[in-house]
C-alpha cells in the first residue's frame, strides 16, 4: 500500500474508532450536524480533561510566578477594537476578498441598548484585560505570567481534518510579561518548556518540527513566531505556536507596570506559548494508535500514557455466571475506585473480547478475579502494552497500579 494511502485509513482509523468508542462525535449529529463542529464523549471528555490537567498543573500549579485565570467569553467590543482583531483578523476568500473569521452576536434585550459583541476567537485578550487586575491583588514582580484554559471561536472558511480546523475549539494559553532587553532569552526559556512538555504527555517526538515563520505569514501581533508542527497524515501543520507579541496589547489597552522596587513605569513585553487543546488530543491519538499481532490473534491499541488515559483500570470477574467470582471483582472494583479515579467494572463478553476493548481504548491495566483470587486473595493484573500478566495480592493492588500511573 502506498504511503499515502496507509495515512489516509490512519485517520479513517481514528475517527471510526473515536466514534465507535465513545472519545468524539460528529456535532448535532442527528440534525445533519454542522461543519466544524465536534462533540466529545465520556472517554474523549476524559482525555481531554486529562492534558489539560497536566497542563495546568506543569505551567500553573506548581510554579510561583503564574496566574491563572477564567475571563468571560463575551467581551467590551472595545477589546477587539484595540486588539487589532476587528480590523485584522481575516483570512482571504477564493476571489481575495478578505473575512473576519471572528463570530458577531449581539448583547442586550432592548433594541436601544443592544450592543454588537463577538465570540472571542482567542483566550489571550481575556488574560490581557485583566493584566492591571491580577498586578493589583498580587503585585507579582517581572517575569511573571497569566494563564488561561478555555474556548475560542473562529469561523472558518474551510473547517477540516477532524479535530484540527474547528470553529469552536479549546485553548491554553500563556502570557509571559517581560522587560523588552530579557525578550530573547524568555523566548527560548518558553521553547525548551513547551518541548518539555510535548515529551511529557507521549507526542512522538519524531513527528514534532519547530518551524520559523516568516514575517508575512505572522499574525498581525508578532514579531517573531516559531511552530511547532506536528507530521498528520493530512500533511506537517500547526500544533502549538509561540509568538513575540512585544508591547503590541499592552500598549493598544493603554496599561503599563510600575516596578515595585524603583517605581520605573514602563509596558512590558510579552511572550506567549499557546496550545490549541483538540490538535493535542488529534496529535495524540495518532501518536499512540497501534496494531500489533498478540497471541496470535491481531489487535488495535492506543499506546496512551497511563496518566493520560480515559480509563486506568478495567476489572473483570473471570466468568459472569460465577456469583462468588462477580462478587469478589465487585469487591475489588469499589475498594479500587475509591483509590484512584476512571475506573470501570466489565463482565461482558470472553476474557479475550474485554481485553481487545480495553486496549483499543487505551486502558493501561486489566485486573482480573478467577477462581485463585478466592483462595489467595491475589488477582491478576495485565499490561496492556506487552499483554504480560502478573499477580499481585488484592491489598497492595492500590500501591501497585498508583505507581505505574505516571
Ligand atoms: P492555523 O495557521 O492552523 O490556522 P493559527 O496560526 O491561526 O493556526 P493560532 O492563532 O496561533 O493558530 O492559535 C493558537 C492555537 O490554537 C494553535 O496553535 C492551534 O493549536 C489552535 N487552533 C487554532 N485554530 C484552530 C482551529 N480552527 N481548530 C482547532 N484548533 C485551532
Amino acid at each position: 500500500m502506498k504511503i499515502k494511502e496507509q495515512e489516509n485509513n490512519l485517520m479513517e482509523k481514528i475517527v471510526s474508532l473515536c466514534k465507535r468508542r465513545g472519545f468524539v462525535f460528529p456535532g448535532s449529529e442527528i440534525y445533519g450536524g454542522l461543519a466544524g463542529t465536534w462533540d466529545y464523549g465520556h472517554l474523549g471528555n476524559e482525555l481531554l480533561h486529562n492534558i489539560k490537567q497536566s497542563w495546568w498543573n506543569k505551567f500553573v500549579a506548581t510554579r510561583e510566578d503564574i496566574y491563572g485565570i477564567r475571563a468571560a467569553i463575551l467581551m467590551n467590543t472595545k477589546v477587539w477594537d484595540a486588539s487589532g482583531h476587528v480590523a485584522g483578523f481575516a483570512d482571504p476568500l477564493e476571489n481575495g476578498e478578505k473575512f473576519n473569521t471572528m463570530f458577531k452576536t449581539q448583547v442586550g434585550a432592548k433594541k436601544e441598548e443592544i450592543i454588537t459583541s463577538y465570540l472571542r476567537p482567542e483566550t489571550a485578550q481575556g488574560i490581557f484585560v485583566n493584566f492591571k487586575n491580577t498586578v493589583d491583588a498580587f503585585h507579582p514582580k517581572l517575569p511573571f505570567g497569566i494563564a488561561q484554559i478555555g474556548k475560542a471561536f473562529r469561523n472558518e472558511i474551510a473547517p477540516r481534518d477532524f479535530l484540527f480546523r474547528q470553529r469552536e475549539f479549546d485553548q491554553m494559553e500563556i502570557e509571559y510579561f517581560v522587560r523588552s532587553t530579557d525578550w530573547e532569552k524568555y523566548f527560548k526559556y518558553w521553547k525548551d518548556e513547551m518541548l518539555e512538555w510535548i515529551e511529557e504527555i507521549g507526542l512522538d517526538m519524531k513527528k514534532i518540527h519547530d518551524v520559523e515563520v516568516a514575517e508575512d505569514d505572522r499574525a498581525h501581533y508578532s514579531q517573531r513566531t516559531v511552530d511547532f508542527e506536528f507530521e498528520y497524515p493530512f500533511g506537517q501543520k500547526e500544533l502549538f505556536g509561540l509568538a513575540y507579541r512585544g508591547d503590541f496589547d499592552l500598549k493598544n489597552h493603554k496599561l503599563n507596570y510600575s516596578d515595585p522596587d524603583t517605581q520605573e513605569l514602563f509596558v512590558p513585553h510579552v511572550i506567549e506559548p499557546t496550545f490549541g487543546v483538540d490538535r493535542a488530543v488529534l496529535a495524540l491519538l495518532l501518536s499512540a494508535y497501534a496494531e500489533d499481532e498478540l497471541g496470535g490473534e491481531k489487535r488495535t491499541y492506543l499506546k496512551l500514557k497511563p496518566a493520560l488515559a480515559p480509563v486506568k483500570v478495567a476489572v473483570f470477574p473471570l466468568l459472569r455466571n460465577k456469583p462468588e467470582l462477580v462478587k469478589k471483582a465487585r469487591e475489588i472494583y469499589t475498594n479500587l475506585k475509591q483509590e484512584i479515579p476512571s475506573i470501570i467494572f466489565d463482565d461482558n463478553g470472553n476474557i479475550g473480547k474485554r481485553y481487545r476493548r480495553q486496549d483499543e481504548i487505551g486502558t493501561p491495566f486489566c485486573v482480573t478475579v478467577d477462581f485463585d483470587t478466592i483462595k489467595d486473595d491475589t488477582v491478576t493484573v495485565r499490561d496492556r502494552d506487552t499483554g504480560t500478566q502478573e499477580r499481585v495480592k488484592a491489598g497492595e493492588l492500590a500501591e501497585f497500579i498508583k505507581n505505574k500511573l505516571v
